[in-house]
């Protein structure tokens, strides 16, 4: 399939004298993206959108898509699965092929992707959005079995873990302990556990008011800490213990089959339900490819997306290392646009436009209860790092204002709802 440039692009790239790779670039280029997700599915729909020359591929497993965000209010009852689980068809008729199947190898030099049913793919520009893997073993004794027991609900692939935890909510008995293990940063979303913890809270309170919530923490301070607290003492006083590191928080080892959850000084907790939340890295796919460095994540220039060690490879989302940025779904959005648009730039034979990255992250507390942390982020004037802009971020205020926390859950709603549709076409 040949896209054409518009006229006016043509006429206006007219007086440059293209190598043949570049004039490729104007009249045909390939676009792969890998992984359907919160980045790799921003990048596909923005591409054919921003670029509609440019042929999109996007290679995604699921048919359906999970979104984790909004998993927790599954959690509390507040939403439906079926309100979080998006498919593809839009991006199809957005003009993406969408391939459902594993990419299983990239050959970064020969621009090739291998998927696991056998096809070959070959592209110009690769766009690498895989998320994370949870890091099985980290915890002694917490591996893919025993999360079909203590779930984690952190890659909510179908649904069935988050649904598995759901269950398992219903079916304690009042006056049961509910413990999660939460790991060290860096980790996929730094204000989700303490959002699953308020809406479980939000379920035990309306169904299990005896109930209690154990979180045992493996670090001392965590992302809009004094707001999440604010909001616990107001809204479930008594209902949740949260443990840090420096107080035997930090979980080294389960016994799924016990349910128990054990400290590192040796403090075993028995639970009725238990959510691990592991150690992770960036997914299988980056790790096998030679794209992660010894973090475990990919490293990447901070402007374009590429890779630091494969060139013609942007990894975005959760798998790259963001500095300052959180793991999110905003910030997997926003960067790969800019990833896009870079990888557009350097096949053109141009320089890669100016970059700002925004994320706003919602929690909710409550029902009608959310807070908020925005930051906008810019690549410092060397080029070697991401920074946040001085001045530009902050969090919700504090203190009793019922009317300000109804609104920021207004907006988490307004949020989700544009951004799975800047997402899913
Ligand atoms: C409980 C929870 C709540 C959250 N709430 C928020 C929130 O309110 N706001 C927010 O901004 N963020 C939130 N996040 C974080 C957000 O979900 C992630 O940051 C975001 O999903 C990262 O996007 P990604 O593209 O890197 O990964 P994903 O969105 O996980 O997408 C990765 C995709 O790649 C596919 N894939 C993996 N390997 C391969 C392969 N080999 N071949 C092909 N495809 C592959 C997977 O099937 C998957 O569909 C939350 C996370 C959790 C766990």
């Amino acid at each position: 399939m040949t896209h054409l440039l518009p006229r006016r692009a043509l006429l206006a790239a007219a007086p440059f004298v293209a190598a043949p790779s570049v004039l490729r670039a104007q009249t045909q280029a390939r676009l792969l993206v890998i992984g359907g997700g919160f980045g790799g599915a921003s990048a596909a729909n923005f591409a054919r959108r921003t670029y509609p020359w440019l042929e999109v591929t996007l290679v995604e497993p699921k048919r359906h898509f999970v979104t984790c965000p909004y998993g927790n209010l599954v959690l509390a009852g507040t939403r439906q699965i079926g309100q979080i689980t998006h498919g593809y068809d839009g991006l199809r008729a957005r003009g993406v092929r969408v391939v459902h199947d594993w990419a299983s190898g990239i050959d970064p030099a020969a621009r090739r992707v291998r998927l696991a049913g056998g096809e070959t793919l070959t592209y110009d520009r690769l766009i690498l959005s895989p998320g994370i893997a949870l890091r099985w073993g980290a915890i002694e004794g917490y591996d893919e079995a025993a999360s079909e027991i203590m779930p984690h609900g952190w890659v909510p692939g179908d649904g069935a873990q988050t649904l598995l935890l759901r269950r398992q909510l219903e079916e304690m008995p009042d006056g049961g302990v509910v413990g999660l293990a939460i790991p060290a940063n860096p980790f996929r979303c730094p204000p989700g556990p303490y959002e699953r913890i308020s809406m479980i809270a939000s379920y035990l309170k309306r169904h299990k008011p005896r109930s209690k919530i154990l979180a045992l923490d493996a670090k001392e301070a965590f992302s809009k800490q004094g707001l999440f607290q604010d909001g616990w003492a107001q809204l479930y006083p008594g209902m949740i213990e949260w443990v840090p590191a420096n107080r035997d928080g930090r979980v080294t080892r389960v016994d799924a089959r016990e349910r128990v959850l054990e400290t590192e000084f040796g403090t075993r907790h028995k639970v009725a339900v238990a959510n691990v939340i592991p150690p992770q890295s960036a997914a299988r796919i980056a790790i096998e490819a030679g794209l992660t460095d010894q973090s475990g994540w990919a490293p990447v220039n901070p402007l374009t997306f590429e890779s630091r060690l494969a060139p013609g490879v942007h990894v975005v989302g959760d798998a790259n290392i963001p500095g300052p940025m959180p793991k999110s779904g905003y910030v997997a959005n926003s960067t790969a646009k800019q990833a896009v648009a870079s990888a557009v730039a350097l096949l053109r034979g141009e320089a890669p436009p100016e970059a700002v990255y925004f994320n706003t992250c919602y929690s909710h507390v409550g029902e009608d209860y959310g807070i908020s942390i925005v930051g906008v982020f810019r690549p410092n004037a060397e080029g070697t790092a991401i920074a946040e802009v001085t001045g530009s971020g902050g969090v919700s205020p504090r203190g009793p204002l019922p009317e300000q926390r109804r609104l920021e859950a207004l907006h988490a709603d307004a949020w989700y709802e544009s951004i799975t549709k800047d997402m899913f076409a």
